[in-house]
């Protein structure tokens, strides 16, 4: 039986392994959900927008007659990624997931770990600051019971309605960004404190040098916690565990 991958997208290691896909000569689709107005451009062809919940995803496989599934969405997409699980389980179809570590504090970081966005939320609740606000687009209304800071938002989109933030700078960029030009910006808007998803990667990473270099606390939020899954951190090791499942008959 031929491969035929269902990549779920949204990454930069999602990227890196639809250019490896293509070059291997295998059959894959790339899925999007469609929170970006021009997802960077990819060598397989593409779907956009959620598939409606576990279900939705089980019909898209067996309709679709996906072989594989890779879960390349971004640590913070847990609910893609427990969809994904459930999903593939139900249809009997093998998952793998691809992922990266995350950030680890090194010297000179002056970090506030918090488990979850609304623990950044109360750590912010105190006198008004100059904050750097890097969680993305769909999580800033989380942010507006804290209305007393300067937010520096930097986002892929303009955003379609203006923040909920009284006072605040928003910078459309999606990269790449560096260190250099981070620590400028920071110095520009006045920064005192940085909030940042623990990504991990090197794409968003620059920030949090900066932030190390100014001396700068940065709020760094921990990953959400996602079931078990075979997991790999390389786009080869995929093209890897796609030939082994397929042989075995997975
Ligand atoms: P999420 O909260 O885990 O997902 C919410 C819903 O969006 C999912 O249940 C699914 O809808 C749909 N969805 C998410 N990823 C999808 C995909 N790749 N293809 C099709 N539908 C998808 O996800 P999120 O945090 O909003 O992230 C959305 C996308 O942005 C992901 O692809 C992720 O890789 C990318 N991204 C996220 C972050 C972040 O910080 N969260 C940062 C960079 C990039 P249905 O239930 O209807 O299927």
């Amino acid at each position: 039986m031929q491969p035929n991958l269902l990549i779920l997208g949204g990454t930069v290691e999602a990227t890196a392994l639809c250019k490896l896909v293509h070059a291997a000569g295998l059959q894959a689709i790339v899925s999007f959900a469609g929170r970006v107005d021009r997802p960077a451009l990819h060598p397989v062809p593409r779907r956009i927008g959620g598939f409606g919940g576990v279900d939705g995803l089980v019909t898209y496989l067996r309709d679709n007659a996906v072989t594989h599934v890779i879960d390349a969405t971004h640590p913070f997409a847990a609910q893609m990624s427990r969809n994904a699980v459930e999903a593939c389980a139900l249809a009997r179809i093998p998952l793998v997931a691809l992922t990266r570590a995350p950030w680890q504090a090194e010297s000179g970081d002056d970090w506030i770990r918090v488990r979850d966005i609304p623990s950044a939320v109360a750590v912010l609740n105190g006198q008004p600051k100059r904050v750097m606000l890097a969680v993305g687009r769909m999580h800033l209304d989380e942010f507006a019971p804290n209305p007393q800071h300067f937010y520096l938002l930097r986002l892929v989109d303009a955003p379609a309605i203006p923040p909920n933030f009284p006072d605040h700078h928003v910078l459309v960029s999606r990269g790449p960004f560096t260190t250099d030009n981070d620590r400028a910006l920071m110095q520009d808007h006045g920064i005192d404190l940085v909030v940042s998803k623990n990504a991990g990667g090197t794409g968003a990473y620059a920030k949090i040098e900066a932030a190390r270099q100014l001396g700068l606390p940065v709020i760094m939020i921990d990953r959400p916690d996602l079931p078990d899954r075979v997991e790999v951190n390389d786009p080869q090791k995929v093209l890897d565990w796609v030939h082994g499942t397929t042989e075995r008959g997975v």
